[in-house]
C-alpha cells in the first residue's frame, strides 16, 4: 500500500537548496507535493506592492522550471493561506504539511491556526526555520529584556550564531502521481498589464535562485573587499544587491553567512569587508527582532515622540517626490532609480525618507507605502523600521535633530556627479560642482527649482519636534 503523500508548502523561501523543510519532507520518503499559496486577501499578511509581485511572479516562474526538470510540478493555489492548505491537505489525505517558518509576528499565530485545523484532521505540521540567522526573539540583553539598540544587539547575536553545514540540493525522488487541480501562474495576475512599467525591472534583475547565487558570487569577487566603503557610494555596484533575494528566500541568509565566512577565511585583506557586510545582515535580524516587539509596526511608531508632529497632507508635493521631481537632485536620481529598477541604494534610502518626513513634514507612513508598492525588496519589517528610524520614531532611531542635507550628502557620496547623472539626464551637462545644487537661473534646463528651502524647513522640523518632545 502506498503510504500517504506529504505537502511542503513554500513561503518566502523559494528555492531548492538549503531548504530545511524541503528536505525534510524529502527524508520521510513519502511521496511529495508541492504548493505555493498566493494569499492576498489582507487577512493574515499585508498584501504584496506591485513591484514585489512582479519579482513573486519570476522567482515562482523561475522555481517551477527548477522543479518541471526534477519532474515536479509546483502547484499554485489563490486565497487564505490557512483556508486553502487545509483543503488542499484534506482533499489528498496528507499524512503532513512541512513548511518554512515567516517571523512577521502575524504569521506565527496563522501558523499555529493552520496547525491546530491541520490536527484536527489527524494530519501533522512540521515547521523549520531559514529565513533568519537566529530566532529574533531569542536574543536577549542580561536582564532577560529585548533589545532596542543595534549594537549590543549584535554583539550577541554575532556569539550567538551557529550556521549548520550546507544542506545539498534535495533530490525529490518519490513524487505523489494522481493529478491535483492547480492554477496556472499567470492567473494569478502578478505581472502589470498595460501600461507596462516593468522594463527596467527586467533589465536590472535576474530573480531566482540562480540569479541569486550569480550575484552573490559576483559580489564576492568584485567587491566585498572595499565593502567598508564603497557602500555608501550610490554610483557604483559596491554593495550586494542581494536584498529581493534574501526578502523572498531565493538565498538563506545561512548561505550567504556561509559563503562570505568560508570565502574569505585567512585572507586577512578582505577581513574589513566582511565584518562589515555581516554586520549589515545583522541589520536585517534587529529589523525582525523589533517587529516582534511592535508587530504593526507600519502603521504604529514604536516611540510616540511624534504623535503630535504636524505633518502635511499635499498631494502635490507627494506626487513630486514619487516622481522624482523635487528639484532635489540627489532626492530626484533615487526616485527614478526606485521607479525605473525597484531598488534603491541605501545611503539614498535615507536621504529621500529624511526629506520627505523631515522638509517636506509628509507623514512617514506615506512614504513607508510607496516604498512598500515600488521596491523588490520590500520588506515588512526592514522598510518599515528604515523608515521609523529616519524619521526619529524607531526603536534604535536617527536622533530628531539628525536631518541629511542632500546637497552635502550628494557632494559627499556622489562627488562627480555620476549618480546624478545617470538618473537626471537633463542635468548632464552640468559639471560636477553645478549638478549638486543647480541654479535656478539657467537658461534651458528643464529642471524644476527645489520644492523647499532646505534650512528655514529643516529650522521649522526641529522647532516642531522641540515643543512636542
Ligand atoms: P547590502 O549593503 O549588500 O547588505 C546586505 C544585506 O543586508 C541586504 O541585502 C539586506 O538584506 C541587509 N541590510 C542591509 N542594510 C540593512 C538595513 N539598514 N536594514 C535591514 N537590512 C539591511 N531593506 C530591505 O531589504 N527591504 C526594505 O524594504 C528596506 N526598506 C528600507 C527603507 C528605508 C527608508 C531605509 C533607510 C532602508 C531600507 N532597507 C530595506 C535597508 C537597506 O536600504 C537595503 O537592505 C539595502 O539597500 C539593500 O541593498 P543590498 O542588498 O545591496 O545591501
Amino acid at each position: 500500500m502506498h503510504s500517504p503523500p506529504v505537502i511542503v508548502c513554500f513561503r518566502n523561501d523559494l528555492r531548492l537548496n538549503d531548504n530545511s523543510a524541503l528536505n525534510a519532507a524529502v527524508e520521510s520518503g513519502a511521496p511529495i507535493v508541492l504548493c505555493y499559496v498566493y494569499d492576498d486577501s489582507g487577512t493574515h499578511f499585508r498584501p504584496l506592492g506591485a513591484a514585489s509581485r512582479w519579482w513573486l511572479h519570476h522567482s515562482l516562474n523561475l522555481l517551477a522550471k527548477d522543479l518541471e526538470r526534477r519532474k515536479v510540478q509546483l502547484l499554485i493555489r489563490h486565497g487564505d493561506w490557512v483556508d486553502e492548505l487545509e483543503k488542499l491537505a484534506v482533499s489528498i489525505n496528507a499524512q503532513s504539511v512541512y513548511w518554512n517558518q515567516l517571523f512577521d509576528p502575524h504569521a506565527h499565530k496563522v501558523e499555529e491556526a493552520l496547525h491546530l485545523r491541520l490536527q484536527a484532521h489527524g494530519i501533522s505540521a512540521h515547521r523549520y526555520k531559514g529565513y533568519l540567522l537566529h530566532e529574533p526573539s531569542k536574543i536577549r540583553t542580561g536582564s532577560d529584556l529585548p533589545y532596542k539598540v543595534f549594537t549590543p544587539f549584535w554583539r550577541r547575536l554575532s556569539q550567538a550564531i551557529t550556521i549548520p553545514s550546507a544542506q545539498p540540493l534535495a533530490k525529490i525522488g518519490n513524487v505523489y502521481s494522481s493529478e491535483i487541480d492547480s492554477l496556472v501562474l499567470d492567473e494569478l495576475q502578478l505581472l502589470p498589464g498595460k501600461p507596462d512599467w516593468a522594463g527596467g525591472m527586467r533589465e536590472a534583475w535576474e530573480p531566482g535562485e540562480r540569479g541569486a547565487q550569480q550575484q552573490l558570487d559576483q559580489f564576492i569577487e568584485e567587491a566585498i573587499s572595499d565593502y567598508a566603503s564603497a557602500r555608501d557610494i550610490p554610483s557604483i555596484a559596491g554593495t550586494s544587491r542581494l536584498s529581493p533575494y534574501l526578502r523572498f528566500g531565493e538565498i538563506s541568509p545561512r548561505q550567504v553567512w556561509r559563503t562570505v565566512v568560508n570565502e574569505l577565511s585567512g585572507q586577512s585583506g578582505l577581513q574589513q569587508g566582511a565584518d562589515a557586510y555581516l554586520r549589515e545582515l545583522g541589520w536585517r535580524e534587529f529589523c525582525y527582532h523589533l517587529f516582534q516587539l511592535q508587530p504593526d509596526m507600519h502603521e504604529k511608531p514604536f516611540r510616540p515622540n511624534l504623535d503630535a508632529f504636524p505633518w502635511r497632507s499635499d498631494e502635490e508635493v507627494e506626487r513630486a517626490w514619487q516622481q522624482g521631481k523635487t528639484g532635489i537632485p540627489l532626492v530626484d536620481a533615487g526616485m527614478r532609480q526606485l521607479w525605473h529598477c525597484g531598488w534603491m541604494h541605501n545611503r539614498v534610502r535615507m536621504v529621500v525618507a529624511s526629506l520627505l518626513s523631515k522638509n517636506l513634514r509628509i507623514d512617514w507612513r506615506v512614504g513607508e507605502q510607496w516604498f512598500w508598492d515600488t521596491l523588490v525588496d520590500a520588506d515588512p519589517a526592514s522598510n518599515t523600521a528604515g523608515w521609523q528610524w529616519v524619521a526619529g520614531c524607531g526603536a534604535d532611531a536617527a536622533p530628531y535633530f539628525r536631518i541629511f542635507n542632500p546637497v552635502s550628502q550628494s557632494k559627499k557620496f556622489d562627488p562627480n556627479g555620476d549618480y546624478l547623472r545617470r538618473w537626471l539626464p537633463e542635468l548632464a551637462q552640468l559639471d560636477s560642482k553645478q549638478i549638486h545644487e543647480p541654479p535656478t537661473d539657467l537658461s534651458g534646463l528643464a529642471y524644476p527649482a527645489p520644492i523647499v528651502d532646505f534650512k528655514a524647513s529643516r529650522q521649522f522640523a526641529l522647532d516642531a519636534y522641540n515643543v512636542n518632545k
